[in-house]
């Protein structure tokens, strides 16, 4: 059944980035009541502006609403105020291959609450900022530590959607993690400690031979838009894509690893230590199945190939 309030959304308006004026009992402050978004414009070389698939960012904000008991926000005012606050921000978007725009939709609680309650106000806002390469070592392989203290999310928790909540267990175990010389964190599931999940912001990917194995959706992980967009590229490449639950053992097979994110685009993974073992990949180099789903996910997103799958959006 649905959750959130039905109501009338006001006209959004552009404002220079600064901070914003929030109740100190606003539902986000005090009980978490906030999901967000990410995704990236790209500036191709005839000068034209490609968003990746923002209705699929649209509906997940969807379902993330409504597991928060917030009023959903329709695909296509979702889309065209990204589309506004974009354009308006055109001359921050990097040259063809020199980054892109990172855009962050953020619906939050607004209004003021006391007792444990959703918020009686919402308020949507979008801020955009130019990126580069999310890790440091940009395509160059990344290093990842199995964690077993500490969880991302469990079975009925809200692991399954975007919210500002998830991302408050990950900071320490991250930070810890890059203290030690490691590029992220690979979590398992809450329940056995057994069966892969994700990363602090990434799906993962394992390779062996001509198949692709993926951790399912079930409710504890995001359903990565990147994720879903390789696993459609690897299937229409000839790959055999299994999404099923994947033992951590199986990180002591494969060929290759990889993490998928708007973020992270395909991040190869050069090694894992797993119960103090360190496990290698593609001799620590980037493995030629990650190479290959690189090359064909970013030449579309950044509108060097024919969109054949028609995912980019230009606006
Ligand atoms: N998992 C987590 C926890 C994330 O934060 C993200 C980034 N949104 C992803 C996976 C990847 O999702 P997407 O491909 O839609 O960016």
């Amino acid at each position: 059944s649905k959750c959130g309030p039905d109501g009338e959304w006001n006209k959004g308006e552009l404002e220079p980035f600064g901070p914003l004026k929030l109740s100190p009992s606003a539902g986000i402050l005090n009980y978490g009541q906030g999901i967000f978004e990410g995704l990236k414009a790209y500036k191709t070389e005839d000068d034209r502006v490609l968003l990746f698939r923002p209705e699929e960012n649209a509906m997940r904000m969807i379902v993330g609403a409504d597991r928060l008991c917030m009023p959903t926000l329709p695909v296509n005012l979702f889309v065209q105020a990204v589309k506004q606050t974009v354009l308006a921000n055109k001359r921050w978007i990097p040259p063809p291959g020199k980054g892109s725009l990172y855009i962050r939709p953020i619906l939050m609680g607004s209004g003021a609450v006391l007792g444990l309650a959703p918020a009686p106000e919402y308020t949507f806002v979008i801020f955009v900022a130019p990126v580069g390469n999310y890790f440091k070592e940009g395509l160059a392989p990344i290093h990842l530590k199995v964690e077993n203290t500490y969880h991302r999310a469990a079975p009925g928790g809200t692991g399954g959607v975007k919210t500002v909540g998830n991302y408050a267990s990950v900071l320490k175990t991250q930070l810890n993690a890059k203290k030690h010389g490691f590029s992220d964190v690979l979590y398992l599931d809450a329940v056995e400690n057994k069966y892969l999940e994700e990363v602090s912001s990434c799906n993962i990917f394992l390779v062996e031979g001509n198949k692709l194995a993926t951790p399912q959706l079930k409710g504890t992980i995001l359903p990565g838009i990147t994720r879903k967009s390789v696993i459609e590229l690897a299937k229409s490449r000839g790959y055999e894509v299994e999404e099923r639950p994947v033992s951590v053992d199986e990180l002591r097979s494969a060929d290759e690893v990889f993490c998928t994110g708007t973020a992270v685009v395909i991040s190869p993974v050069g090694s894992i230590v797993l119960e103090g073992d360190r496990l290698e990949y593609a001799n620590k180099g980037v493995g030629k199945v990650s190479q290959e789903l690189y090359a064909a996910l970013t030449s579309i997103q950044m509108g060097k190939a024919a969109d054949t799958m028609g995912w980019t959006k230009e606006i």
